[in-house]
């Protein structure tokens, strides 16, 4: 057992003013944490026994699905990166080291980074590690700090700039082998988040082209969550919208025929899809087409969305370059002819049409048919543009980003859409990092061949704080048993009486003999303070005892979660808590 005195729990009465999440400023006023600067956290006593806790259980898990635990350094050699896949992008959010005699030679360069995670690690150590097929499959994991240079860390330690991460990275023989690793961290997963006490929803994060979905985010619907989950109640789909699709375009939709040849017209001034909707133009916005023009890997490059569709960003990531962005007025012009407002993708109409890395056609500008567009000409449009005759397009895709009430691709049942915050996401990789690093192994044949690889990331310290954001109310947290700092609080409402510390101690150990963790309120404060606190600490289970209480005969009993408060007599007590321990470790 452990004495309030004799740790330190410094609760806060007002709201930091700085928090704007009920789990942040629960956070701060139960003492779990302390800010350092933007990003930056000193998890407190008791913090930091709710992340020992968590950790545990998701050691537990990996254990049970055959994750090998390891640890692996936080500072790394920036060639292991230069020489990954993903450098380029990567290298924006990572911090470098600077020491000594850094950039002694290299002038551009950082000699090492922060890790922001570990596969520029992992891979190179089981390339030099493993040689053979015997030695597949392996999965390796470690619960560490991770570094991110996030461009608005925010909401505590849901965005931080150093976090906890549970980090797991299988290495397979065959693709079957693979998938099957895939499938063991879902299980693994599914069953942390379960003992968190912490309600998830799996979502498809990426619709592999096999027809399985081999990326998955686990996911607590909140409010002020970052991501928006797309879901479907009645076929079970559910998705990040990032990734979502709808069923707004049926799959067999052919092309329009022509409806005449394409006309010229003056539209002066008119540089957004609504003004070309207005009087006195009227084409409504899904009858025209838009035109983006964005830079992959340095190369100017076309999207062609209806006029009423949105980009949605991260869909362009299919599209295989490294780094995208929009492009600047300044690039726009001489690669098209005109400024953005005119833009349009009808071929012999693009300026320099051979400087485009593709023109990229999402699938919904079928349901517009023959539409409106720009001249590749300031102040000018083209009407009757058909889609087959006119549009020179690349490669087909989807860009558009999914609204609610659209049809469900799975059900055609309207589409929901909520917030949600990322907790975990299990991600195959394939032979990405392998290919690169050369993690091959040999086959019983002596052939050789890349290791197929997945990669396993849960916020640890996000799911502390997604724990408090789902589970409080008005006056605290309500820790569920499995990672609270400690399940059972003894409130001693007289620590200078002898007879109610005596007893405390003694519920204490009958508590703690029937497995409990358990904090004894010791402190010289006055009851209304310290049962205050008992709720804003939000510990499963608190005793009272108090020299009135055993004046009468009795200790108090209650559970944070509920209302009641118990009267047990002195001579059951220790029996009826060690019942009340055991139930709620069973159920938990
Ligand atoms: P996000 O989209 O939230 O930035 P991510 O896609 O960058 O997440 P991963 O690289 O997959 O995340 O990392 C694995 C897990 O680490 C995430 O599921 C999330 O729970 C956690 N995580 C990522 N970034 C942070 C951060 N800045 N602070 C706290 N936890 C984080
Ligand atoms: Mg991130």
């Amino acid at each position: 057992m452990k004495f309030w005195s004799q740790t330190f729990i410094p609760t806060l009465k007002e709201t930091p003013s700085d928090a704007e999440i009920t789990s942040h400023k629960l956070l701060l006023r139960a003492g779990l944490v302390r800010k350092l600067g933007g990003g930056l956290y000193t998890f407190m006593p008791a913090g930091l026994r709710v992340l020992q806790k968590i950790s545990q259980l998701c050691r537990e898990e990996m254990d049970r699905e055959g994750g090998i635990e390891l640890a692996m350094p936080h500072v790394h050699p920036v060639e292991n990166w230069e020489q990954g896949p993903r450098w380029p992008a990567a290298r924006e959010i990572m911090y470098r080291v600077d020491h000594a005699g850094a950039g002694k030679g290299r002038s551009k360069e950082p000699e090492f980074v922060l890790g922001p995670t570990h596969e520029e690690v992992i891979t190179p150590l089981v390339k030099s590690e493993i040689t053979s097929y015997r030695d597949l499959p392996k999965n390796f994991y470690q619960i560490t700090t991770k570094f991110r240079n996030e461009i608005r860390p925010r909401y505590g330690l849901m965005r931080a700039r150093e976090f906890i991460m549970k980090d797991a990275y299988s290495f397979d023989a065959t693709d079957e082998g693979a998938v099957e690793s895939y499938h063991k961290m879902k299980r693994a997963y599914t069953a942390f988040f379960n003992r968190c006490g912490l309600k998830t929803i799996s979502v498809e994060a990426d619709t592999g082209v096999m027809g399985g979905s081999f990326s998955h985010e686990f996911m607590v619907p909140a409010p002020i969550g970052d991501d928006d989950v797309v879901y479907c109640d009645a076929s079970g789909y559910a998705a990040n919208r990032e990734k979502a699709t709808s069923g707004i375009v049926p799959a067999d939709l052919a092309d329009a025929a022509p409806v005449g040849a394409l006309e010229e017209f003056a539209t002066p001034g008119v540089v957004t899809i609504a003004a070309l909707a207005a009087a006195p133009y009227g084409v409504p916005a899904d009858q025209q087409f838009k035109t983006l023009v964005y830079m992959g890997d340095g190369k100017p490059f076309l999207v062609i969305l209806r006029g009423s569709d949105d980009l949605e960003e991260a869909k362009l990531g299919a599209l295989g370059f490294q780094l995208w962005r929009t492009a600047t007025p300044e690039e726009i012009e001489p690669v098209m002819g005109a400024k953005p407002g005119s833009l349009g993708a009808v071929a012999g109409t693009i300026r320099n049409p051979t400087a485009l890395a593709g023109v990229f056609a999402d699938h919904a500008i079928k349901l517009v048919g023959n539409g409106t567009t720009g001249a590749n000409k300031d102040g000018f449009h083209l009407r009757r543009v058909n889609v087959a005759r006119d549009l020179a397009i690349t490669s087909w895709g989807d860009f558009r980003r999914v609204r609610e009430g659209e049809p469900c691709p799975k059900s055609g049942q309207p589409l929901k859409i909520a917030r949600a915050i990322e907790v975990g996401h299990v991600f195959k990789l394939g032979t990405k990092y392998s290919d690169k690093f050369g993690a091959v192994f040999t086959d019983a044949n002596k052939q050789s061949h890349p290791m197929v690889m997945g990669c396993y990331g849960i916020g640890i310290s996000r799911t502390l704080q997604a724990v408090i954001e789902q589970s409080n109310d008005a006056d605290g947290i309500i820790w569920p048993w499995s990672v609270a700092p400690w399940q059972v609080l003894v409130v001693n409402l007289d620590p200078q009486d002898a007879a109610a510390s005596e007893m405390a101690k003694k519920l204490a150990a009958a508590a703690e003999a029937a497995g409990a963790d358990v904090l004894v309120d010791d402190r010289a404060e006055r009851p209304g303070v310290k049962f205050k606190d008992a709720d804003l600490i939000g510990l499963p289970l608190r005793l009272t005892v108090g020299g009135r209480g055993l004046k009468e005969g009795i200790v108090e009993m209650k559970w944070r979660a509920g209302k009641d408060v118990k009267k047990i007599p002195l001579a059951d007590a220790e029996q009826i808590i060690a019942q009340a321990v055991r139930t709620a470790a069973g159920l938990a």
